[in-house]
Formats: structure tokens, sequence, C-alpha cells
């Protein structure tokens, strides 16, 4: 099956128990032993609940693993992933992951003993250069955010499988519908659920999906024993959204693409940040691993006052943070997902006051080109 009809017909087209079309919503916290010494399927919804099952083999479909797993947000997800790993383990990751991620790594588990150097993941040789007799994993994230710079996964995920430590890839900006790490080598992929897949701005939550069983079961007991787990109404919309992340990644991408031409002949705009504009030096990387350039960019303005003007300035795309909704969103990095990284650090890699990131949404392209342009004149 293709990739867009793989997002409908899955298997969890109808309930299980009553052949409604589509999943249930079980909201229940623990579910009736009919024989009190056998275990049941579903226990307690901490352990497992039916809803939040349905979605969690909808993923490990779609990623093309053996096990998927629903968490309360990504950051839940991430956490727990980490949560593999053991006192006195080192981790090497690209250095623009999402702001979340790098500062969990900074903070919490740099102080239980997780140590992790952060890595220019655009050269797979430095990400080589990092690894060290105690490195478990290798973590990345292509698309970066804000900046939109391409890591070949095929290299370094082969690169990791040759050090024998595991890689982990979050896929939140492309979905699987556009890339698929596991096909690659990953071992384990991360999702924030809340952008893209969940695709309405309405639901926080995560997801991840191991490539083997084995790591599986190390990652169920993460997942029972931290539950960090999403409720199922959440594990529901997270569902309803997954079955029209063709319709809406396909417009969105393609309006993404429009503005990024636009923006880039903008005599206010500096630069202009979207993997399949022209001269982006990531592209053909991108184009071998991904079926599509996605819906995210990133621009400069020639000062910082444009920035903070066009802001004022734009009427259809919200300030806000996050990605993925049916509305655009304009993000501002250095208030926002990079608040937490120092200035300097946010210097050397390029996230400015003049830096805006926009998560196209599924306005008319018309529409959202003369607003841009009106907020930037
Ligand atoms: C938003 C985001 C996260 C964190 O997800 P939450 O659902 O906000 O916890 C992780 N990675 C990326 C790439 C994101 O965009």
């Amino acid at each position: 099956m293709n990739r867009g009809t793989l997002l409908i017909h899955n298997g969890h087209e109808t309930d299980p128990a009553t052949g409604a079309l589509g999943v249930t919503v079980y909201q229940t916290s623990t579910f009736y032993r009919k024989k009190i010494t056998e275990m049941p399927e579903f226990d307690y919804s901490r352990g497992g609940n039916p809803t939040r099952k349905a979605l969690e083999e909808t993923i490990a479909v779609l990623e093309g693993g053996a096990r998927g797993f629903a968490f309360g947000s990504g950051m839940a997800a991430i956490s727990s992933v980490l949560g593999l790993f053991s006192s006195g383990d080192h981790l090497v990751a690209a250095e623009d992951i999402y702001g979340g991620s790098r500062y969990i790594l900074d903070t919490f588990y740099k102080r239980w003993g997780l140590e992790s150097t952060a890595v220019d993941a655009a050269d797979p040789g430095a990400l080589q250069r990092a690894i060290r007799p105690n490195t478990r994993a290798l973590y990345l994230e292509t698309p970066s955010n804000p900046l939109l710079k391409i890591t070949d996964l095929k290299a370094c995920l082969d690169m990791a499988r040759q050090a024998g430590i595991l890689s982990i890839v979050d896929n939140t900006f492309m979905t699987p519908y556009l890339q698929r790490p596991i096909e690659l080598g990953a071992d384990i992929v991360v999702h924030s659920a809340t952008k893209f897949l969940g695709g309405h701005s309405d639901v926080i939550s995560g997801l991840a999906v191991t490539r083997t069983g084995e790591l599986g079961e190390r990652l169920y007991q993460v997942q029972n024993s931290f539950g960090a787990v999403p409720g199922p109404w959440d594990a529901w919309l997270v569902m309803r959204g997954i079955k029209t992340l063709k319709v809406r990644m396909d417009a969105a991408q393609k309006t993404a693409g429009l503005l990024a031409e636009q923006l880039r002949a903008h005599r206010n705009v500096e630069s202009v940040y979207y993997p399949a504009l022209r001269g982006h030096p990531g592209w053909a990387i991108h184009e071998a691993q991904a079926a599509g350039p996605g819906a995210m960019l990133s621009f400069k303005t020639k000062t910082t006052e444009q920035a903070l003007r066009f802001f004022e300035r734009v009427k259809l795309a919200a300030a806000a943070p996050s990605l993925g909704g049916v509305e655009t969103i304009a993000s501002y990095p250095v208030k926002m997902s990079h608040i937490n990284m120092p200035e300097s650090e946010r210097e050397r890699l390029g996230i400015s006051g003049a830096l805006i990131r926009i998560a196209v949404g599924l306005e008319d392209a018309e529409d959202l080109m003369a607003d841009f342009d009106q907020a930037l004149a």
C-alpha cells in the first residue's frame, strides 16, 4: 500500500469489539478481571487501554517498526525513551534538536549521570568523532529546528550500527507520510503527535516506535513504570488527525513552497530556510530520504525590528508556539522554542532576533502570501 492509503487502512478501520467505524474511546481506568488468577490483555489503563493500543499499533505500522507507544506529550515520549539509558552512559546528539529535548539532556539527565555531546549533525564525521567508549546512542532530528538543516540519515544510522550503538530520530517535522527513519536504519523514532499527526492544535501527545520487539519490551517497561501516558480521548484525537494527514500535508507543503519563493524575493528578507528552495545545501540528501520538503520554513528579516513589526502586522498567521495545525503559525524562536538556550549558543547556531519560523497551515496560498507581503512592507 502507498503511504496515503496506509493512513486510512492500517488495521484500525473498525472497533474490534463493536464493529463501529473507527476505534471507540474507552474512558476507563481499570478492567474487570473475569478470572482472578489470569492476567487479561487490559488490566489497568496505565499499562494498556484499547484506544491507546489502536493508536500505538497505527504508528508502529506507519513507521514500519515492531512496537508503538503513546505518551502524554512529545516530551513525555522523549523523556521515557531516555529512561532506557543509565548513569554513566553517553549520547551524541545533534546540536539543533528541539529546544525542550536539549534542555532535559543538559539539566535533568545530565544531573542523573547521562552525559551528551552536541554536534553539528550536517557533518557525519563530527558525529563519528564524538562517539566515546561509553556512547550508547545517536540522537537526531531532520530537518532541524528552527533552521531546517538536513542530516544524512542513512550515513549517520549506518555509522551508529557499525559503532554498535542505538539510534533515535525525532520525526515530528516530517511524519511517517514523508519520512520513515526505521526503513533507513533507525532503532527508535519519536514524535510530538501534538503537531502534524494530531494536526488541529487541539491535543498534546507523543509517540515512540521501536524497530525491534526486544527494544519495544524495554520501552514498555519504562512507559508502564513512568506512566507518562495519554488519556483515551487524546489518543483518539491523534488517530482522527492521522486519517487526514495526507491531504493536510500535501496542501500545506504546496503552500510552503510558494511562500518560500515569495519570501526569498522580498526586499526586507535576508534569508529563507526551506529544504526545497534552490541553493539549500541539504536538498539532495533530503530528497533522497524523504517524500517531500514538508510544511515548515523559517526566514530572517534584515533587522530584528522588522521581525517584531512582522508579528505586529501579520493577520493570518497566529503568533504562537507549536506547528502542524490547520492554521498557519508564526513563532519566534528566541522567545519561544529556544528561550532556555544561552544567547551565545543561539548566536553560534544562527538563531537571532530576526529569525521567524513559519508552520504553514491550510489557508489559501494567495491570502497568506498577500498577508505576509503587507506584514513585511
Ligand atoms: C513540539 C516538539 C517536541 C515536544 O513535543 P510536545 O508535544 O510539545 O511535548 C519535540 N520535538 C519536536 C521536533 C517538536 O516540534
